[in-house]
């Protein structure tokens, strides 16, 4: 079997992995690329997916970054069916119109600064209408209900823990005679997180992919995460500031709500602080976990036994239209704001976060994976002023960093999670996680379990054969192209030496000309000196 690397290589975002098979071509995931400007210029490659060539998607999970290309492939001749859990047809169906919405209004906004300078329309990388034509494609399969999408080829979901509906994704592959079985973890849960059961436990793999996020921290333990919870709401009640809360519309929020139920039980969220919902998607997700009680853990289905709701309490209100939500920063004295995107990369929360950062007193309260290179990255990583909407906010708020929440296992998490495997010549491939992350997890399993680890590129192409060792093809130079850098270097000089020439002519100039260019020339000297003295 052949698997190619189209995302979460090295890299956190952009799941897909695609894999060919006796005639057969297939994928698990179809995740959208994010972060950094050069990772997301990813999302535009889509004709090295081949998707009309794709006879299939696998879904492991309803999130952005394993799922939200589905609609560009459906764009770009994909006719195939989306196998996944009924859960998580429902979140996608309002996800993928989510998701398609801000991709129209960023290129709204882009169009208008292109037309500005004379340029031309920009277009989004899909549409509502693209991303309504995934939804005929779902055939929904239950956690252990195996199926066969090929004779030869056996599938089974398996709770992954991670958020509703989310699946740890088995395959049973027959080749030659030979049946090899190839497990997907998707994202793995935490056990004991709110809401959703624990990872299923897998007993055999002959390779597993297995995801990394957290593959170099652990994360503190709930009961600190929800006093710390305690302890922002305190801070700001005490001094009549909001406790802002950016958080993914999707299992996050749902937990965030939970956890403030729980310290309203507790006594600990106090009756005058209201609670905004302020994310029509997350209200959205909400209605969607209370129609599927059979997929949540034992403490909530005993709160939903006694008639009790954890995702509602008397203070919680709901934000639904923009003018419901300007409306929150109006308002004086303490409030706890939910809000998304999770990373402030986009959404109602960067208003949130214009209105409050500055103000001391004020919290915020990051509760999910920042990263590199986002503005909630840049907040937790101790930015002095951010930037938003061209505006450059000075931070002052209290900063709060509550990993516990995490819908990820940490570290020791993942480690035990593998310990249920009872096999050790199964091969280990890393995704979904930043390298530096993999090389420490790589470490431990090759000591600790004695499994053979491989940390593939973006790209890169895989073939796995039962027995043998792993073969790899890389592909560095579409994966990150290579910097010229000699050509750059050359230019610059040439450049110098034609401005030497023009001596004469720089000094006949206009005196405040002469002073004008001197102070570009400074500028430009500057950075190079930044330059020099960096590398
Ligand atoms: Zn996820
Ligand atoms: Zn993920």
């Amino acid at each position: 079997m052949k698997v190619k690397f189209m995302g979460a290589a090295r890299t956190v975002t952009g799941s897909c992995f695609i894999l060919e098979t006796q005639g057969h071509r297939f994928a698990v995931d179809c995740g959208m690329h994010q972060g950094m400007g050069e990772i997301e210029n990813r999302n535009w490659d889509s004709d090295i997916y081949e998707p009309e060539r794709i006879d299939f998607f696998l879904i492991t999970h309803a999130h952005i970054d394993h799922s939200g290309l589905l609609p560009l492939m459906v764009k770009r001749g994909f006719r195939g069916k989306v196998y996944t859990t009924p859960p998580t047809r429902d979140l996608l169906e309002i996800m993928l119109l989510d998701s398609a919405h801000i991709q129209e209004t960023e290129a709204q906004w882009k169009s208008k600064k292109r037309l500005r300078r004379g340029g031309n329309r920009a277009q989004p990388l899909y549409t509502q209408e693209d991303a309504r034509a995934v939804f005929p494609l779902f055939v929904l399969k239950k956690y252990n209900q195996p199926f066969e999408p090929f004779a030869g080829l056996r599938v089974n979901f398996q709770d992954a823990g991670h958020i509703l509906g989310a699946s740890v994704i088995e395959l049973w592959l027959k080749e030659e005679g030979t049946e090899s079985k190839i497990v997907f973890s998707g994202d793995i849960g935490r056990p004991a997180q709110l809401l959703v059961k624990d990872p299923s436990e897998i007993r055999r793999a002959d390779a597993l992919f297995l995801e990394s996020t957290y593959g170099d921290r652990n994360h503190k333990d709930e009961t600190q995460s929800l006093n710390e919870l305690a302890e922002a709401i305190a801070f700001s009640h005490a001094r009549r500031e909001k406790v802002i809360i950016p958080s993914f519309a999707v299992e996050r929020a749902q937990e965030v709500i939970y956890s403030l139920y729980l310290l309203s039980q507790d006594g600990r969220l106090p009756g005058d602080m209201p609670v905004y919902l302020d994310s029509p998607l997350a209200i959205q997700a909400t209605e969607i976990f209370r129609r599927y009680p059979e997929y949540m853990d034992e403490p909530t289905r005993k709160i939903l036994r006694k008639g009790e709701d954890p995702l509602s309490m008397p203070q919680l209100q709901y934000s639904q239209t923009a003018r419901e939500s300007m409306a929150i920063n109006e308002l004086e004295g303490p409030a706890v704001v939910i809000s998304a995107s999770g990373m402030a990369e986009s959404g109602r929360i960067r208003h949130h976060l214009r209105h409050n950062l500055w103000r001391e007193g004020a919290s915020v309260v990051f509760v999910g994976f920042q990263a590199l290179g986002t503005t909630g990255r840049k907040i937790v990583d101790g930015a002095k002023t951010v930037r938003f909407f061209n505006e450059e906010i000075v931070v002052r708020a209290k900063i709060y960093t509550i990993n516990g929440f995490s819908a990820h296992a940490g570290q020791s998490q993942i480690l035990d999670w593998l310990g249920h495997f009872q096999n050790r010549d199964m091969k280990i491939i890393l995704i979904h996680g930043e390298y530096k992350a993999q090389q420490v997890l790589a470490e431990l399993i090759r000591k600790r379990l004695g499994c053979e680890v491989t940390i593939p590129d973006y790209l890169e192409e895989m073939t796995l054969e039962l027995g043998k060792e792993v073969r790899r093809v890389e592909f560095p130079e579409k994966a990150a192209p290579r910097i010229d850098w000699a050509f750059l270097l050359q230019d610059l000089e040439e450049k110098m030496s034609q401005l030497r020439g023009r001596k004469a002519r720089l000094e006949s100039r206009e005196w405040t000309e002469q002073v004008e260019i001197r102070d570009r020339i400074l500028d430009v000297n500057r950075d190079l000196a930044e330059i020099v003295a960096e590398t």
